[in-house]
């Protein structure tokens, strides 16, 4: 099955705030609401606001990886909220002012789903790289190996049997009896994660596809949050490789497509290439006149003597 790559989200046109205030999860304020963060438009639910549309999935193909890269505190979560939206799991929050309730998203998921999502990504990276070290960092076996404990950061669960009835019955896991492997420990982790995004935020569905006038189905994200997750899920199962590119004042993630030229695959566009070189050229300029010497600067940059030389347009 195909995922959704056009799944659609909106992002208010006047923007969020955080708001502290009490929050749950129906609409009849039960009583025992609790005082909480919330990420908020400020408006009362139910009225119409304007809002700009986009692609997460097809605009943004490594949106999951910057969202994992988030600093999980408050000011940046905004920042990435007014970009993309919210994640899409509300809540109902009372509004200062009003007798009305809004909806709101909790600043406390916000900061689970970014660290669940960086402890995953990590993992992946480390299985990927066959870095056995960097697997043990995550992982620490307990207990002649029936079970697990994760121990990066908060994201700390216990793993080790079957998960739910349909694991069983649709045999998901007999190849991971053998919990002493981390290898295995970590794929587990992984799939538990996913999955458990995957049921709550994603869903098979039929779509009517206007250009060839058929439906299809297609599973498709319900939320951002489903979309960040398939992202991840599809990342893996199809191994794309993510680079962070280098050039000064980007490091965004982009795919490295394995059809461009060798240093076309270095940098998201050819701007920051372009930047990038100019940069290492003014650099190798800063410290010849410093004096350093022509091979003290190859060494520093990375790059061939005759490279720096020609720069440089010293003879050699
Ligand atoms: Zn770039």
């Amino acid at each position: 099955m195909q995922h959704l790559t056009f799944f659609r989200w909106n992002v208010p046109s006047d923007g969020f705030r955080w708001l502290e205030t009490r929050g749950g999860e129906i609409a009849s304020w039960a009583g025992d609401w609790k005082v909480s963060t919330y990420l908020t438009t400020g408006q009362p639910a139910g009225i119409q606001f304007a809002a700009r549309q986009y692609q997460p999935l097809a605009d943004y193909p490594a949106l999951f990886r910057e969202f994992a890269d988030l600093d999980p505190s408050p000011d940046p979560i905004l920042r990435f909220a007014n970009r993309f939206g919210w994640l899409g799991v509300l809540e109902f929050i009372e509004l200062p002012g009003s007798s009305k309730l809004g909806p709101g998203e909790r600043l406390s998921l916000w900061q689970d789903e970014i660290r669940a999502m960086r402890g995953d990504i990590a993992i992946w990276d480390a299985l990927q790289n066959r870095d056995a070290e960097a697997l043990e960092h995550h992982i620490e076996l307990l207990g002649e190996g029936k079970s697990a404990v994760w121990v990066d950061g908060q994201d700390a669960g216990q793993v080790g049997g079957f998960h739910t009835l349909f694991d069983v019955q649709h045999n998901l896991r007999p190849e991971f009896t053998a919990f002493q492997d981390p290898v295995r420990q970590a794929k587990l982790k992984l799939l538990l994660d996913v999955n458990a995004r995957l049921e709550k935020h994603c869903a098979p569905r039929m779509v009517y596809f206007e250009e060839i006038d058929d439906l299809s189905a297609v599973l498709a994200p319900k939320d951002l949050l489903g979309a960040l997750w398939l992202q991840l899920a599809m990342a893996v199962s199809e191994k794309t490789p993510f680079r962070r590119c280098p050039a000064p004042g980007c490091g965004k993630w982009f795919v490295v497509k394995p059809d461009r030229a060798r240093s076309d695959k270095l940098f998201c566009s050819g701007a920051c290439r372009a930047r990038w070189f100019r940069d290492r050229k003014a650099k190798a300029h800063r410290m010849y006149e410093e004096g350093t010497p022509v091979e003290e600067i190859a060494r520093r940059l990375q790059t061939e003597p005759g490279t720096i030389a020609r720069w440089l347009e010293v003879g050699r």
